[in-house]
């Protein structure tokens, strides 16, 4: 062998495909990793088979096809109502992952910190790291996973770069909240740090609640890069199309950098998205089909044995299972896929400490038959 110094040598393989793995290999039905197993819009279908037969299978411009740029814009103007140029704050990316990816490649710099907020998605410590920064995690603990301030407070310092945010959250299900934002915006007054804030559930929020994105601040706004996710609004995980704002000057960079990664992203893809976005219900509906699936999946719920923890939104719904065991959540997410025939996802794998609440994460994006399968399993135990 050759030898090689690896940069992420603490680094296993993520768990979503870990748990999707061994969800086939056990048969068992997968509330493991978030993505839906009901189709897409059979119109955003014959659009892309449309655009492809057409012709439109060549490179697009690096920054993404110039009239889905101008339906993001517009979109995002009629929800927060800020402005950004299509031309030059917005850019299409292959999938939310590459967006956060590039946006820290361009922005934080060796010895650089990033505050996050754990549990955190599991590509954002690695992505600081593999680029020279240093995560400081502010741990969130069940049951509201609320974020105390006074503990950020005290990890600002002149080396802070960057805030990374997710809202709504993955794993919990949890929303920033308008206190939340006035103390973001106090905490970053008079500073350089730069916010990332993965908004990729922005469609999923539940029980009349308003998303806060970061756009809808314009003090916070021009210190943030956005990113969000087609394949979260439009059931296409598969198909890596996300996209991010940002202001002027950061987003070149990011798009210097972004060029030499991925050059450009699926051009069919784009102008089908862009003609399917012209009707704004595609992706205002997703809201109450998806309070459905929750209020669906929480009701068969209770005639279980686990606890629910609020969720106000994406597409997971937390549990305690204290009154089922005493076992680590990683331990227990295996052996009820292997013995009950039901993969989820252990939270403590998205803490730099491990921290275990007992707590693991269903994915409701299922259909009615694929819950109650899954709910009667676990009705079991
Ligand atoms: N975002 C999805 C989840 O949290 C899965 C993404 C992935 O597999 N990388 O489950």
């Amino acid at each position: 062998m050759i030898a090689i110094n690896s940069k992420l040598p603490n680094v296993g393989a993520s768990i979503f495909p870990v748990m999707t793995g061994l969800a086939n290999e056990y048969k068992a039905v997968n509330l493991a990793q978030g993505f839906p197993d009901f189709p897409t819009s059979p119109k955003l279908i014959s659009l892309v088979n449309d655009y492809m037969k057409k012709g439109m299978n060549q490179y697009a411009p690096p920054p993404g096809i110039l009239p889905l740029r101008e339906r993001i814009a517009e979109m995002t103007f009629n929800l927060t109502g800020k402005s950004y140029s299509p031309d030059k704050e917005v850019t299409i990316t292959a999938g939310g992952t590459q967006a956060i990816y590039s946006v820290i490649e361009a922005l934080v710099r060796e010895g650089d910190e990033v505050i996050i907020f754990e549990p955190a998605y599991d590509c954002y410590a690695p992505n600081i790291r593999v680029h020279g920064g240093i995560p400081r995690p502010v741990e969130l603990t069940p049951p509201d996973y609320k974020i105390d301030w006074e503990n950020v407070k005290k990890l600002i310092s002149h080396k802070t770069r960057m805030i990374m945010l997710n809202t709504p959250h993955n794993p919990t299900g949890t929303i920033l909240s308008k206190k939340d934002i006035d103390e973001l915006i106090k905490i970053t007054k008079n500073t350089d740090i730069l916010i990332l804030s993965d908004e990729v559930y922005e469609h999923i929020i539940f029980d009349g609640q308003t998303h806060h994105s970061m756009a809808k601040y314009p003090v916070l706004a021009e210190r943030s890069l956005i990113v969000s996710s087609f394949g979260k609004t439009f059931h296409t995980t598969g198909w890596r199309m996300g996209y991010l704002l940002g202001p002027d000057y950061l987003m070149a960079e990011i798009r210097k950098l972004q060029q030499y990664a991925v050059y450009t992203c699926i051009t069919p893809i784009q102008y089908a998205i862009a003609d399917f976005m012209a009707s704004p219900e595609h992706y205002m509906e997703v809201k109450s089909m998806y309070q459905e699936k929750r209020d669906y999946f929480a009701g068969l719920m209770r005639n279980t044995r686990f606890d629910l923890l609020p969720v106000a939104g994406s597409y997971f719904q937390t549990a305690h299972y204290n009154k089922i065991s005493e076992e680590g959540d990683y331990d227990f997410a295996i052996r009820i896929t292997k013995e009950f025939g039901v993969a989820t996802i252990p939270t403590s794998v998205f803490y730099t400490s491990n921290a275990d609440h007992k707590v693991i994460r269903f994915c409701f994006a299922k259909t009615e038959d694929t819950l109650h399968r899954a709910v009667d399993r676990l009705m079991k135990i």
